[in-house]
């Protein structure tokens, strides 16, 4: 048994893997060694993350998009029901 392992070379010199400059911690989301330049802060409710810049633009900054989306869902259908209730009246009232 050797016990010399290769990934022990790697452990203490980390490098980006977007612009090779020392590393300063993986990535939250997909574990990658990124430098503090290629790295974005994320707000995911109380805690704050760090992701790369792959990440993040795979799946936006923060939880306010999928806000957006959950509210576009619901308002999605409001809207084209109000717009056709004023069709309605509009083509009843003339
Ligand atoms: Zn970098
Ligand atoms: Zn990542």
């Amino acid at each position: 048994m050797t016990g010399e392992l290769q990934l022990h070379d790697e452990d203490g010199d980390a490098r980006c893997v977007y612009c090779g400059a020392q590393a300063v911690g993986p990535c939250a989301r997909c574990a990658s060694p990124v430098c503090g330049s290629c790295c974005v802060l994320t707000e995911g409710g109380a805690r704050v993350y760090a992701i790369c810049i792959a990440c993040d633009r795979r799946s936006g900054r923060s939880l306010r998009r999928a806000w957006l989306t959950v509210i576009l869902w619901v308002a999605g259908p409001l809207v084209t029901l109000a717009l056709a209730v004023l069709l309605l009246a509009w083509l009843t009232g003339k």
